[in-house]
């Protein structure tokens, strides 16, 4: 389960969101943190065995470490993660491992601090890199979420490919998707996962496929001699909707079983109706029952028949 903690950014990535930011939710529309304790404890109970938090940026939301210790607390939860952008993460990664986090997605579309500005906006490369010296230092597991845009840093793939050299993370190239809260027009996926992987297939013609995890949405591979590893991520091309297991729940409460769905239901407005754990636990598993088939039907079958266009960090990714 994806629990996006806030839709609130200190970068303005450009494929996420437009430049002057979104309608940020107001506090009351926002999940409170007992609420979301809530929600994780009784979904634990059901069966679900790993978290992630991400956002907006989680490490924007006030006294993030409270609700995180919270959650790591909940008996039968196997895995606690978290994805971030790196630019507040620092100085709590101590803190993190202390409580049991061992795996942290980092976003990093590119090693070159002048396009990291062209593409977030914000003069903020210096302290990701910071973050993730810190996260190797003490031995998190580490994935680079890296999305690849046309014009804007493909010139990065080799780069962020040869950094699996000597570093022992995965870097997961991710095809571009359209909900960047119509920052800029999508103009359609101009990279998919085969051209990514020709790319990286050229210039290392030693690369191996990895055997991916069951419920895998990256396909991963090594190159010989690397510490680290790659993963392509085909968001758009949806080629993996058949072993997703995800479910999501955004900034607001609701639940989602697809990246593409507009929403199941609202599990803010059933906990503040008064509902009890018996009933939610109902309604959760008849909205569990009703997962489309895929990505693309999930996008047709959206209740308000627009294009895909919302914020990611209204979402989580
Ligand atoms: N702020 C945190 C971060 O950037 O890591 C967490 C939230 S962010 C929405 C989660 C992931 O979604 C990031 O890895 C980001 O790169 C990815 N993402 C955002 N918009 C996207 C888009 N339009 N297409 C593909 N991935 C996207
Ligand atoms: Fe913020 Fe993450 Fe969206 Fe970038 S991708 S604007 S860091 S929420």
């Amino acid at each position: 389960m994806r629990l996006a903690v806030t839709d609130k950014c200190n970068l303005r990535c450009f494929y996420c969101m437009p430049e002057d930011g979104l309608d940020w939710l107001s506090r009351t529309e926002l999940m409170s943190y007992e609420e979301m304790q809530r929600a994780c404890d009784l979904l634990v109970n059901m069966g679900i065995d790993k978290i992630r938090i991400t956002g907006g940026e989680p490490f924007v939301r006030k006294d993030i470490m409270q609700l995180l210790t919270g959650i790591s607390q909940i008996n039968g939860l196997k895995e606690l993660s978290i994805t971030t952008n790196g630019v507040l993460t620092a100085p709590h990664v101590a803190e993190m491992k202390a409580m049991g986090i061992r795996s942290v997605n980092l976003s990093l579309d590119t090693l070159d601090a002048g396009r990291f500005f062209a593409i977030t906006r914000r003069d903020e490369f210096a302290a990701v890199m910071n973050t993730l010296d810190e996260l190797l230092k003490h031995d998190f597991e580490v994935k680079i979420n890296s999305v690849v845009m046309d014009g804007k840093n493909t010139q990065d793939i080799l780069p962020m490919v040869a950094l699996t050299k000597d570093l022992p993370v995965s870097v997961r190239f991710i095809e571009e998707m359209p909900f960047n809260g119509d920052g800029h027009a999508y103009k359609g996926l101009q990279w998919d996962y085969l051209r990514i992987l020709n790319e990286i297939e050229t210039h290392y013609p030693t690369i191996q496929k990895l055997d991916d995890d069951l419920y895998s949405t990256s396909y991963n591979y090594q190159i010989q001699g690397h510490k680290g590893s790659v993963g392509i991520i085909a968001a758009y091309s949806r080629t993996f909707c058949g072993s997703c297991n995800r479910i999501r729940i955004t900034p607001q409460g609701t639940l989602k079983n697809c990246l593409y769905d507009d929403g199941i239901l609202n599990i803010k407005d059933l906990m503040r109706s008064g509902i009890t754990d018996a009933e939610l636990r109902k309604n959760l598993l008849n909205a569990f029952s009703h997962r489309a088939a895929d990505g693309w039907e999930a996008e047709r079958l959206r209740h308000e028949q627009t294009n895909v266009h919302e914020s990611m960090a209204t979402i989580g990714g």
